[in-house]
């Protein structure tokens, strides 16, 4: 489904809501409605559970949101966590210029897409969509100034060069996309971290940050869990919670918000065995996502030419949102750098004791981070699908179902009492309820015909619908309706717990 049906259906049936919506929305900020809010905790505790009780060695920690600005000097975060800004002088429009350039480069991209899938048509079968790539004349010019305004736009940003990021700019006589005009101010750097001011503190001594990242309270309480669990290298310290960044362009929905919610773990390593654990987490985290469900070709490695400061190896994983492939998760190898720097700034010893070597030393960290919300796009936006079906009398018809993973479904069971006023049918039916509500997330719902009521669960994606009729008050069994086989099969209300279980357990995914 394309993208404005992916926004209106979320809001449609209670996944997120716009912030602050009857004043007109605060731009970059989203609420997640009740079935947001289960299936983002789902995804949450699926990550928790896949990092935290899957590996004896990583523990968890919830890290407060303020921390001593001290921090973030000596994170790099006050000097270096810039994104270059550009306006436009005559639509007032603010653009961040590296995405500008990404864009005119994604615009190329799409013309050679075109000629791709034109040569498909023509060659059918026999068509070598790597040979045409690497053949055709037209599409190798047009890779070749890809590369080449892409490789000058990566060294401008590694060198900080905002100059030059303008006459990239200029010589491609880029628009902006809003109003068509190529007036330009400077670019100019913008620091992405949000201040506010401690309680009776004034001036600069007062100023605190919201942080920008969750992985810098892991860093300075490294020693504290170290200690506490006695673990041994390597270990890793698992996190999830909030993060703000002042984004310069903060658009397509809940991919790219000013707060929002980062998973992260840092794996604490010895020096030099990095790359071997950069490498094993690489292929871990890739395996994540695929046991949940996502399609591998909709998924792809981005290695970064650029890397950051503190980094020796640096990878995405990148997932094929309904705008193109972007970064859903970064995974990391961030060297000593961070341990190093709060070691200097706050003069307390970051080491750990190795008692093989009878020797301390900073270790080495491997990271993988990964957007929460992001994650929540992915999924709805894989698993939202329109599909035609048999109705009740046989005939086609076409229902939107979300086809999400059972296991991260926001309610798994629907009950469902076949008619709504014969009393014995109501009682029956809550009983079941009552009987499944202690295991799982269930929803009662007698309001309208019953195949009415199975497109309403098939638009939120439970898995499970069960009916109770009359055969229920003779017999003691229900009907169980399968979301994406839509088979019904008549079950023992005793035996409904297990089967729920069976298809709606993480423990299948790990
Ligand atoms: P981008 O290049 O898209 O700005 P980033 O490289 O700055 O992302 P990281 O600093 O590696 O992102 O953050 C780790 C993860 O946090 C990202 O992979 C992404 O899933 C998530 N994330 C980062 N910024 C945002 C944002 N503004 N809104 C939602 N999620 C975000």
């Amino acid at each position: 489904m394309d993208f404005k049906s992916l926004v209106s259906h979320s809001k449609e049936y209670g996944f997120v809501f716009q912030s602050s919506e009857i004043y007109d929305g605060l731009s970059a900020a989203y609420d997640y409605g009740p079935n947001g809010v289960e299936l983002k905790n789902n995804i949450k505790q699926y990550w928790w559970k896949s990092m935290v009780q899957m590996h004896a060695n990583i523990t968890g920690l919830d890290a407060s949101i303020f921390m001593h600005p001290k921090t973030w000097k000596a994170s790099g975060h006050v000097d270096a966590f810039n994104d270059p800004m550009i306006d436009n002088k005559d639509s007032k429009k603010r653009y961040r210029a590296d995405v500008l350039i990404e864009g005119y480069c994604e615009k190329i991209e799409n013309k050679i897409k075109k000629d791709v899938d034109k040569a498909r048509k023509r060659f059918g079968d026999e068509f070598n969509e790597a040979e045409f790539r690497s053949t055709n004349g037209r599409i190798l010019d047009r890779q070749a100034k890809i590369d080449d305004i892409l490789s000058k736009m990566n060294n401008a940003l590694r060198d900080a060069d905002m100059e030059g990021l303008k006459t990239i700019i200029e010589d491609l006589e880029i628009a902006c996309p809003d109003s068509g005009s190529k007036n330009w101010t400077d670019v100019r750097q913008f620091n992405l971290m949000f201040s506010t001011q401690l309680g009776s503190i004034a001036g600069e001594e007062g100023k605190l940050y919201l942080r920008p990242e969750t992985a810098q309270g892991i860093f300075v309480n490294f020693l504290n869990v170290q200690k506490t669990t006695r673990q041994k290298l390597p270990f890793g310290i698992a996190q999830i919670g909030k993060a703000f960044r002042n984004e310069i362009v903060a658009r397509q929905f809940i991919f790219r918000m000013r707060e929002f919610e980062q998973m992260e773990m840092q794996f604490f390593v010895k020096p030099g065995t990095q790359k071997e654990y950069f490498d094993y987490w690489k292929e871990t985290r890739m395996k994540w996502h695929t046991n949940l469900g996502t399609p591998a070709d909709k998924l792809r490695w981005h290695d970064h030419d650029n890397l950051a400061h503190y980094a020796d190896a640096a990878t995405d994983i990148e997932f094929d949102f309904p705008f193109g492939f972007r970064e859903l998760e970064g995974i990391h190898s961030r060297t000593d750098f961070d341990l190093n720097a709060h070691q200097e700034l706050s003069g307390k010893k970051l080491q750990y004791f190795d008692p093989a070597l009878n020797e301390s030393y900073v270790p080495y960290v491997v990271e993988t981070s990964l957007g929460c919300d992001r994650m929540f796009l992915s999924q709805m936006a894989n698993a939202l699908q329109e599909e035609t079906v048999p109705d009740a009398d046989g005939k086609d018809s076409i229902r939107t179902v979300l086809k999400l993973n059972p296991v991260i479904a926001p309610v798994k069971v629907a009950v469902l009492p076949l008619v709504k006023n014969k009393e014995e049918l109501t009682k029956a039916a809550s009983d079941v309820f009552d009987k499944l509500k202690t295991s799982f997330n269930c929803q009662y719902d007698e309001k309208d015909a019953i195949g009415k009521r199975y497109r309403r669960q098939d638009a939120i994606g439970t898995p499970y619908c069960v009916t109770i009729d009359f055969d229920t008050l003779e017999d003691g069994t229900v009907t169980i309706r399968d979301r994406d086989s839509l088979k019904q099969e008549r079950v023992n209300i005793d035996d409904l717990k297990a089967k729920v279980f069976a298809g709606t357990d993480m423990g299948n995914l790990m």
